[in-house]
C-alpha cells in the first residue's frame, strides 16, 4: 500500500509558531490548481502502480480550496494511480473555515471520509499566543457541526507547553477532547522553530520562552489522561481509539511509499527521497517549462538504519533487531543491540517478544534515545 500527499500551500494568515511553506496571498491560487493538475498527471509513474490506500490533504490550509477545486484533484489522482476502494481521503481544516453548508457539502458532495481540524487549543489566549485565525467558539463549534454532518472518522490537533497554558488549562483542554469522543488526537509540544516569528518575538522579549519541564509535565499529564479515556498511545504524538489509526501517518512510520504533490512536498519510493521546491513562483512555472523543480537524495544504508530506528521506536509497533539484521545486516543488529541495552536497565526501553519498545519514561527523551542508536555517516 501507498500513499499520495496534497500539499495546499495557502493561508489566511501565519502562525506564529510555523515553520511549514506556505503563502498568505492568494493571488497564485488559479495557477496553483493548474500547476498541481500538471504535475499529478506527470508524475504517474512514480509509485509504479503500487496501490494508494491513503490521499491526505495537508497544509497550509487545504480547508481554503473550493469544492471544484478539491474534487478536481481527487479526480486526478483516481485517474492517474491505482487507488484502493476503501481509500482514506484526509482534509486537514481549520476551525474558520468550516459551517454547516460547507460540511454538509464535504460530506455529500467529495470523496473526503477524515477530517483533521487544527484546534490547538479552546482557549482564546492560547490561540492568541499562537496567532491562530480562529477563536475558542469556533473550535468548539467547528466539532460539533462536523460530527452532526456525519463526520465519524475525525481528529483534533492540540498543543501543550504554551507558556500561559497552565496545568489546569491543559487537563481542561483534554476534557474538552474527550467530551466530544472523537477517535483520533494528535497532540505536540510547542517548539521555537528557526525562521518562525514566535523566535523573533521571544529574542525581542515581546513574547514569552517556552518551558521543557512545561511540557514534560503536559506529556505525562497527555499520556495518563488519554490511557484513561481509551486511547492507544500508537506513535509518541497521536492517540486512537482501536480501528482509527491514521492510515497516512502510519504508512509513513512503516517505511512505505508515498508521492507527495505541490511545493516543498516529500516524496519516498523506497530507494530515494526527493522534494519539490518550496517556492510557488517556481512552482507554477512548471506548468509552463514541462518541468518540476525538485531535490533528491539517495538514502546511504546508514541514513535507512536511522530513520528505521527512529520511526519505530516511536511507534506501538515497536523496533525489530530482526528487520534490522535482514534488511541492514549482522553488523547494524549487533550495533542496535549493544547500545539499546543501558536504555533496558535505564527502564526507558522494555523488550517484548523481539522488538523494542518505548517506556512511559523513555517516551520522554524518544529524540535523544534514537539519536543515541544512529549510525554516523562518514
Ligand atoms: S500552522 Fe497551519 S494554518 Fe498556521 S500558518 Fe502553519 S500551515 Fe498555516
Amino acid at each position: 500500500m501507498a500513499g499520495v500527499y496534497v500539499h495546499i500551500p495557502f493561508c489566511k494568515q501565519k502562525c506564529h509558531y510555523c515553520n511549514f511553506y506556505s503563502v498568505v496571498s492568494v493571488k497564485y491560487r488559479e495557477p496553483f490548481l493548474k500547476a498541481l493538475l500538471f504535475e499529478i498527471g506527470q508524475r504517474k509513474s512514480y509509485l509504479n502502480r503500487e496501490k494508494i490506500n491513503t490521499i491526505y490533504f495537508g497544509g497550509g490550509t487545504p480547508s481554503l480550496l473550493g469544492f471544484e477545486e478539491l474534487i478536481s484533484i481527487i479526480e486526478k489522482i483516481k485517474n492517474s494511480f491505482h487507488v484502493d476502494t476503501a481509500v482514506e481521503i484526509t482534509l486537514e481544516a481549520n476551525p474558520d473555515d468550516l459551517n454547516a453548508n460547507k460540511l454538509k457539502r464535504l460530506k455529500n458532495e467529495t470523496s473526503v471520509n477524515r477530517l483533521s481540524i487544527g484546534i490547538q487549543s479552546f482557549f482564546d489566549d492560547d490561540l492568541h499566543y499562537l496567532n491562530r485565525v480562529h477563536d475558542a467558539h469556533q473550535a468548539y463549534h467547528s466539532i460539533e457541526l462536523a460530527k452532526k454532518q456525519g463526520f465519524n472518522n475525525l481528529t483534533i490537533d492540540l498543543i501543550y507547553g504554551i507558556p500561559g497554558l497552565i496545568r489546569k488549562k491543559w487537563i481542561k483542554n483534554l476534557e474538552i477532547f474527550f467530551s466530544f469522543n472523537l477517535p483520533h488526537l494528535s497532540s505536540y509540544s510547542l517548539t521555537v522553530e528557526p525562521k518562525t516569528a514566535l523566535l523573533t518575538f521571544i529574542r525581542q522579549g515581546k513574547m514569552e520562552n517556552i518551558d521543557e519541564n512545561k511540557s514534560i509535565e503536559h506529556f505525562k499529564i497527555l499520556m495518563e489522561k488519554t490511557t484513561e479515556n481509551g486511547y492507544i498511545h500508537y506513535e509518541i504524538s497521536n492517540f486512537a481509539k482501536k480501528g482509527y489509526y491514521s492510515k497516512h501517518n502510519s504508512l509513513y512510520w512503516l517505511g512505505g511509499h508515498y508521492i507527495g504533490f505541490g511545493p516543498s512536498a516529500h516524496s519516498y519510493n523506497g530507494v530515494s527521497r526527493q522534494w519539490n521546491v518550496p517556492n510557488m513562483k517556481q512552482y507554477i512555472e512548471a506548468e509552463k517549462t514541462k518541468k518540476i523543480i525538485f531535490d533528491k537524495e539517495v538514502l546511504s544504508k546508514n541514513q535507512q538504519y536511522n530513520e528505521y530506528v527512529m520511526t519505530s521506536l516511536r511507534t506501538i509497533w515497536g523496533c525489530d533487531p530482526e528487520h534490522i539484521q535482514n534488511v541492514f545486516g549482522k553488523f547494524y543488529e549487533e550495533y542496535f543491540s549493544k547500545i539499546i541495552f543501558p536504555f533496558i536497565e535505564d527502564e526507558k526501553v522494555y523488550r517484548q517478544g523481539n522488538h523494542y519498545f518505548l517506556t512511559n519514561k523513555g517516551k520522554l527523551f524518544a529524540d535523544g534515545i534514537a539519536s543515541e542508536l544512529f549510525m554516523d555517516d562518514e
